[in-house]
């Protein structure tokens, strides 16, 4: 078929995606038989896909169209940092103005002393940098057995070899991947939900962190680098840690020179209400925090990881004549930056960060009306950051069958209805754009709830 510039139908081009683009977490068997839907446009929370289909879409793309699509103001910014200076080659001695202008802001907007930006391509990159730079932190200080790693399981670090072997999601290690094992320890996902029961939260806790404290010990604190942990679990189904985890866990980081990688991919530049979670929310100074999806909603591709002037003065200490060698091409892309610079801008102007104080606690609360429907185990998150876990029994919290794929059926009736939700498993996650209105968390709770009463009668 020669149809390739000419595709023009919507079947023409499901057809052409079904042969050519491996999309990520492709199923094979059942993308050949149903392939894509095709989105067209966007615009705010709505995406139109190529039949005219309009959807509000409660996922904000993929935890990441923060300020909303379709904003002129981003587009200009945009084509005009193209017309002024696509691309200036980053490495070594020189720079570009939007990169340098960014790197100072994100100095600004980070706690502590994270005064210092490695760019990236987005979050599995930044995750990466974040280890590179780590291994290289630890040589300079003679510590080269300090490389091991502490994440937990369900854990999502992104798709890069090293990222997908921090990362802890069982789904996630099909056994046709390999991962890295040797330097990597899963520690127990911090979800009271799952609890063993009987267990109070105060005494889950404490069996979570003599668990991590264990490891520790058993590893040696000598040979343990590094603690990667999201603030709020995302893609592992937004689990919300017991209070007082964050603090019990990065005081167990400093108490054995361990540093705190707070992934921040998903949490950072308001989904939370704040810029970064880890000190504004959950009052903790992490070493190092990786960024990525609303830095730039979603406009441009671009990552960063964001470190201590205490790792700094380490690896730059003067008189050594040492190379960082890492990076990349698009480090610090000029189009990706000014996309970056804008969106703050219009976070800042918008004053988004305090809108979504405003809406997120309503979004929690009349999500969690939908706990009465009896598939309901578990309605949970945080401001925009939400999880309906679905049970086939909700007082034993036992699962359906993982082929019965309930999650899927039931965001296949919202998407037919209108809603996009995204399906993990047994799980519907949303995060919609921080611009989301009150009547639009009407709608998504009033279409979830159609959704999975349609899933309900079905399984009947
Ligand atoms: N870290 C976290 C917490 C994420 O949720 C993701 C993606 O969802 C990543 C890292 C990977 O980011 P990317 O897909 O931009 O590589």
């Amino acid at each position: 078929m020669t149809l390739h510039n000419a595709a023009t139908s919507t079947d023409q081009l499901v057809e052409l995606d079904k042969q050519h683009f491996t999309h990520p977490w492709t199923v094979f068997d059942v993308f050949a038989e149903q392939g894509a839907l095709p989105i067209a446009s966007a615009e705010g929370c709505y995406i139109t896909d190529s039949h005219g289909k309009r959807y509000l879409d409660a996922v904000g793309g993929l935890w990441c169209t923060n300020i909303g699509l379709g904003r002129s103001e981003m587009a200009d910014a945009i084509a005009e940092q193209c017309r002024t200076m696509a691309f200036a080659n980053p490495f070594v001695d020189m720079t570009n103005i939007p990169a340098t202008q960014l790197a100072a802001k994100l100095a600004g907007l980070a706690p502590g002393d994270l005064n210092h930006v490695i760019f990236t391509c987005g979050g599995s990159t930044a995750v990466d940098s974040a280890y590179r730079l780590i291994q290289y932190y630890q040589n300079c200080r003679g510590k080269p057995e300090k490389k091991h790693i502490l994440s937990r399981k369900n854990s999502y670090h992104g798709s890069t070899y090293l990222s997908m072997s921090i990362g802890g999601k069982a789904g996630d290690h099909p056994p046709e991947f390999d991962f890295i094992t040797d330097f990597i320890h899963h520690l127990s996902c911090p979800n009271y939900y799952r609890a063993p029961a009987g267990l109070s939260e105060a005494e889950y806790l404490q069996q979570l962190l003599d668990e991590m404290e264990s490891t520790i010990l058993t590893i040696g604190p000598d040979r343990v680098a590094a603690f990667f942990a999201e603030p709020i679990l995302g893609a592992g189904g937004v689990i919300v840690p017991p209070e007082g985890y964050h603090q019990a866990s990065w005081a167990l980081c400093k108490k054995y020179d361990i540093l705190y990688v707070s992934d921040e991919v998903v949490t950072s530049f308001g989904r939370l209400g704040h810029w970064f979670a880890s000190w504004d929310r959950f009052g903790i100074k992490p070493d190092i925090i990786t960024t990525a999806k609303g830095l730039t909603s979603g406009y441009q591709p671009l990552g960063a990881c964001i470190y201590s002037d205490r790792i700094h003065q380490v690896i730059s200490e003067p008189g050594h004549g040492r190379c960082f060698a890492h990076g990349f091409t698009y480090s610090g892309h000029p189009i990706a930056c000014a996309a970056a610079l804008k969106n703050i801008d219009i976070i800042e102007r918008e004053q988004l960060l305090q809108r979504v104080q405003q809406i997120g606690p309503y979004f929690q609360q009349q999500m969690r009306t939908l706990e009465d429907l009896p598939i309901v185990g578990q309605v949970r998150g945080m401001q925009l950051m939400v999880c309906v876990e679905n049970v086939r029994d909700k007082v034993s919290k036992a699962l359906f069958p993982e082929e019965l794929d309930i999650g899927k059926r039931i965001s296949d009736h919202a998407e037919a209805l209108g809603l996009i939700v995204r399906p993990i498993v047994h799980l519907n996650v949303m995060s919609p754009p921080l611009t989301i209105t009150k009547e639009q968390v009407d709608t998504i709770v009033r279409t979830l709830r159609q959704a999975i009463e349609r899933t309900i009668v079905d399984l009947q």
